[in-house]
C-alpha cells in the first residue's frame, strides 16, 4: 500500500519506543506515535515517512488498552516533560522492567536472565529453560516503584516571559523550544511552587519589573530556582536576573518569608545569552545561603548552584539497593567512580573500612568533602579527575586495592579504560548503578569477558511518568 502525508492510519499499539512512542505495525511497515499505550487500537495522521519507518500524530483512540489513564496535567501533551502522562503507573513499571531485561539480554548476551516472578513474557521474550542458556541464570529482582508518583521532584526551574497580550507567564519550555508553556502547578512539583510563583508574579506585576525576553536580550527575571528539602521542609527560592539588582527586593522577601518553610532567599547574576540557567554570581537576601536535608542519615547543605539528586526518596532506596549489593562487612576497601557529590561515597563509608571517590567536576568533589565533614565522615577520600585516569595512576604508582567498586556512570556508560582497569584491579565484586539500560548491557558484555558474573538485577523507578529506569546490577568475580 502507498501512504503519504496527512494520510489517516488505523493501527494497534503493540510495544512502546526508548523516547515513550507507541509502536504499531501495517503491512510490515512500523509506525511511530505519540501519546499511546501497548493495546491501544488508533487512528493517526501521516506526519513522515523514511523507508522502513514512519511517524503519525495520534487522532483519536478507537479502542483504548486497559492500561490507559487519562493525563492528570492539562498540558502533559505540549508540555512534552513526561512522555507516559497516559499510561497506567504499574504499566510503565513494567514496561521499564522489560526495557532492563530486553537491553540485558540483547546487548549484554546474558541469554540466562529471566523476569521477576509473576512476570509475563511476551512473545519475544520467551522465556529459556535452564538446559538452553549458555549463561548465569539470573531472576531479575522486582522494580522498585514510587509509592506515589506524583509530587517526587524537590527542584524546579520555571521560565518566565510573556504572553502575545504582555501578560507575565511562567512554566516550562515545550520539548526541546523555547516557547514557554505556561504551567502553574506541575504535578511533579512541589504544592509550595504554586503560591511561591505566585508571589513572584505579583510582585513583578505591582513593582514593573519585566520578565526576561530571550530575543532581544532585555527584561529582567529569567528563571525561579525552587527547592525543597523533603526531610526538612527548608525551601529555597533563587530568581535568575539579567541584571546586576533586584529592585524593591524587600517586599518580595517579606512576602516569600510568609511560606512556611521558607529557609533561602537568593538571586543569581546571568545577563549572558545563553541557554544555561545559572551564572556564577550568587547574591544572598536571606537565610544562609543554603537548605539541608538528608538522604538515610546523611545530612545535605544545598546551595542553588549544588548538585543534588531530584527524586531524594527513590534514591534512597536506590543507594541501599546498591549498598546491600556491596555486601560489606567493614573491613572493605571501596571505590565509588563517577561519584559527583559523593552521596554513595557517604552512604558507602558508614559500612566500609575506606571510600576512595572520583568525579571529574571539581566543584562536585568539593562538596563531596565538605558533606563528608559536615557528617563526620573521616574514612572517606576523594579524586577530581577522570575514573579512567584517576584509577590507573592511583594503581600503578600507589599500589590501590579495591575489595569494590561502585561505578554510577552517566548515560554514555563507563570508559573501555575504566573497565579494563577495574578487570586488572579484580574486586570481588563490582555494584554497577546505571540510568542507561543500554550501555549497562555492554559494559555488562564486556565484565563477563573479563571473568565477571551477573549475580543480581534490580530496577527502581526514580522518574514517573518519564522513560527513563535505573538499575542496579551487582557482578562478582569468577576467574
Ligand atoms: N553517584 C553520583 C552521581 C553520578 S552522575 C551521586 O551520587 O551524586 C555521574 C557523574 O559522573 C557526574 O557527576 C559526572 O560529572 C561524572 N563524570 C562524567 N564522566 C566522568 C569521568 N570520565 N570520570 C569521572 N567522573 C565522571
Amino acid at each position: 500500500m502507498e501512504w503519504k502525508k496527512n494520510d489517516r492510519i488505523q493501527v494497534r499499539i503493540e510495544d512502546i519506543s526508548q523516547d515513550g512512542s507507541g509502536i504499531g505495525r501495517l503491512e510490515g511497515y512500523t509506525w511511530f506515535i505519540k501519546d499511546t499505550v501497548i493495546g491501544d487500537f488508533v487512528e493517526a495522521g501521516i506526519m513522515k515517512m523514511k523507508k522502513n519507518y514512519g511517524f503519525a500524530r495520534l487522532n483519536c483512540v478507537l479502542e483504548q488498552s486497559p492500561c490507559r489513564v487519562e493525563p492528570k496535567c492539562p498540558v502533559a501533551k505540549a508540555c512534552g516533560g513526561c512522555q507516559l502522562q497516559t499510561m497506567d503507573y504499574k504499566e510503565q513499571l513494567r514496561l521499564k522492567e522489560r526495557k532492563i531485561y530486553n537491553n540485558l539480554k540483547r546487548i549484554g548476551g546474558l541469554d540466562g536472565l529471566i523476569l521477576p516472578k509473576g512476570r509475563e513474557h511476551t512473545e519475544n521474550e520467551k522465556e529459556l529453560s535452564e538446559a538452553e542458556t549458555k549463561t548465569e541464570i539470573v531472576e531479575m529482582e522486582p522494580i522498585i516503584g514510587m509509592e506515589y508518583p506524583w509530587r517526587y521532584r524537590n527542584k524546579a526551574q520555571f521560565p518566565f516571559g510573556k504572553d502575545k497580550n504582555g501578560r507575565i507567564i511562567y512554566g516550562f519550555y515545550a520539548g526541546r523550544t523555547h516557547t514557554i508553556i505556561e504551567n502553574e502547578d506541575c504535578l511533579l512539583g512541589v504544592e509550595e511552587n504554586k503560591e511561591i510563583l505566585a508571589i513572584i508574579r505579583d510582585y513583578m506585576k505591582e513593582y514593573h519589573i519585566p520578565p526576561y525576553d530571550e530575543i532581544s536580550h532585555t527584561g529582567l527575571v529569567r528563571h525561579a530556582l525552587i527547592r525543597k528539602g523533603f526531610t526538612t521542609g527548608e525551601l529555597m527560592v533563587c530568581l535568575v536576573l539579567n541584571g546586576q539588582t533586584l529592585p524593591q527586593a524587600k517586599r518580595l522577601i517579606e512576602r516569600l518569608k510568609t511560606i512556611k518553610g521558607m529557609a533561602s532567599i537568593s538571586y543569581n547574576v546571568n545577563t549572558e545569552r545563553t541557554n544555561v540557567i545559572l551564572g556564577e554570581k550568587q547574591v544572598h537576601l536571606f537565610g544562609p545561603g543554603y537548605i539541608t536535608d538528608f538522604i538515610g542519615n546523611v545530612k545535605y547543605q544545598i546551595s542553588p548552584q549544588s548538585f543534588y539528586q531530584v527524586n531524594p526518596v527513590q534514591t534512597e532506596k536506590l543507594y541501599r539497593t546498591a549498598l546491600e549489593y556491596a555486601g560489606l562487612t567493614g573491613e572493605e576497601t571501596v571505590w565509588d567512580l563517577y561519584c559527583g557529590i559523593g552521596t554513595i561515597s557517604l552512604f558507602l563509608a558508614q559500612k566500609a573500612k575506606k571510600v576512595y571517590g572520583v568525579e571529574v567536576v571539581p566543584a562536585a568533589i568539593e562538596d563531596a568533602k565538605q558533606n563528608a565533614s559536615i557528617n563526620g565522615i573521616s574514612n572517606a577520600e576523594f579524586f577530581v579527575g577522570k575514573a579512567e585516569e584517576v584509577l590507573p595512576e592511583q594503581f600503578h604508582n600507589n599500589q590501590v586495592y579495591a575489595d569494590v567498586i561502585v561505578v554510577d556512570p552517566p548515560r554514555k556508560g563507563c570508559d573501555l579504560v575504566c573497565l579494563d582497569m577495574i578487570a586488572e584491579m579484580a574486586p570481588k565484586r563490582v555494584v554497577y548503578v546505571s540510568c542507561d539500560s543500554a550501555t549497562l548491557a555492554r559494559d555488562v558484555k564486556y565484565l563477563r569477558e573479563k571473568g565477571y558474573e551477573v549475580k543480581r538485577v534490580r530496577g527502581v523507578d526514580q522518574f514517573g511518568w518519564g522513560v527513563h529506569v535505573e538499575c542496579v546490577t551487582l557482578l562478582q568475580r569468577v576467574k
